[in-house]
């Protein structure tokens, strides 16, 4: 079998390399940033991410690691309840625990960390990448899984627009035993009537909590040094008077992990592969944090990908079907992410009642 250079361990390549290790097909993982460089906050998981996880990962190890979520409030901002819902088998883990769980079935000699590579060209229809100091790599395939921002994307595709979303995030995780024990298993989201501004919480463990408020762009500023003062001001200016939860949390949280997220989308999606090159995750399709499906879509890829290749047929064919099998099902979560989107800006009266914010296809 062909070798496999994965470009990227976030949870797109290290899923990728799971399925390639369980289904003995050789590959080397290359990654940008150090081994302990965890960063990232939380995911929000449908049912069917864990599905894909199961085949992978022990997936009660993974059980003890994050929790289910039981019920989806939602509230005005004052603390009026809008809605419940039930949610299905809906998981929440930190993005650091969830990449750890994925790297421990990688043997250490398939893992490479403060290796960034770059696309410099094509020989004999493959792609050279080349390592910081220019040492050139070239593998049968190459499966892209760079993230949103995909380097290697964006050398192929230089006419490609990125454009910023009319939403960004700050998301922080802390420890707090009190509003764990309080919150139960409920995933709570706070919307302001007027629109554009959320806040969001739900229990990671019996002492931790994620919590996360999503802002519009045009209506609300913050200090672009991102530092941890700067968004605790932010946060103290927008949601210091909403109900006694909210408040409270936001008044009394640590910001030293805390994080802002500046939304882009592809304005339009390219193909999902070029040349010996397929594009993955975040890398393939940057998907808006209001569909909570990016995850699930990395993982589907790899599935996806590795079942294709042990057909063992003519690549380019491979990489088209692997195109055709996901692009429709990414194009209803894009278009689902904006419907939940222009949700989102609108008052609170003009939104339908009993949304959930997960895209389901
Ligand atoms: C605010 C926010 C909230 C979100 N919430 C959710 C959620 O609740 N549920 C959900 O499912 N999804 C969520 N998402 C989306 C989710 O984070 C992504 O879809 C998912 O992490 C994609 O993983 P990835 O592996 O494709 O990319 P990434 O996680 O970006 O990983 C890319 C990796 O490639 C490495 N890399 C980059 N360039 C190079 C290079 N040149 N050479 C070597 N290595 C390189 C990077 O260091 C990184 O480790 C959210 C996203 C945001 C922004």
């Amino acid at each position: 079998m062909s070798k496999v250079a994965i470009i990227g361990a976030g949870v797109s390549g290290l899923s990728m390399a799971n399925y390639l290790e369980k289904n003995n097909i050789d590959y080397h993982l290359y990654e940008r940033r150090t081994k302990d460089d965890l960063k990232g906050h939380g995911f929000i998981l449908p049912k069917e991410g864990i599905e894909y996880l199961s085949e992978i990962i022990d997936i009660n190890e993974l059980y003890t690691k994050g929790s289910f979520l039981k019920k989806y409030i939602h509230y005005c901002h004052n603390g009026n309840i809008l809605s419940e819902k039930d949610l299905d088998n809906v998981f929440v883990i930190s993005r650091s625990t969830l990449i750890e769980v994925l790297s421990q079935n990688i043997p250490a000699d398939k893992i490479s960390y403060r290796s960034t590579l770059n696309l410099t060209g094509f020989s004999d229809e493959k792609a050279i990448l080349e390592f910081e100091d220019h040492k050139s790599l070239k593998a049968d395939i190459v499966i892209a899984s760079d993230g949103s921002r995909s380097r290697i994307r964006r050398t192929v595709f230089q006419d490609e627009t990125m454009r910023a979303v009319r939403e960004n995030e700050v998301v922080n995780i802390i420890e707090n035993e009190e509003i764990a024990s309080q919150i139960e298993s409920n995933f709570l989201k706070f919307h302001h009537e007027e629109g554009g501004l959320t806040f969001g919480v739900l229990k990671l463990s019996s002492t931790k909590i994620l919590w996360y408020c999503q802002f519009d762009i045009t209506r609300y500023f913050i200090n672009e040094d991102y530092t941890a003062d700067c968004i605790k001001q932010f946060m103290l200016d927008n949601f210091g008077d909403w109900n006694p939860l909210v408040s409270s949390i936001v008044k009394e949280s640590s910001y030293d992990n805390a994080h802002i997220w500046r939304v882009y989308e592809l304005e339009k999606l390219n193909p999902f592969h070029y040349k010996n090159i397929a594009f993955l995750g975040d890398a393939a399709h940057p998907l808006i944090p209001f569909t909570s499906q990016g995850v699930t879509s990395a993982l589907k890829d790899s599935y996806i990908l590795t079942q294709l290749l042990l057909e063992k047929k003519d690549l380019t064919e491979t990489f088209e079907k692997y195109e055709q099998e996901r692009k429709p099902e990414i194009e209803t979560h894009i278009k689902n992410g904006r419907i939940l989107l222009e949700q989102f800006l609108l008052p609170l009266n003009q939104q339908p009642k009993d949304t959930l914010p997960i895209s389901y296809k």
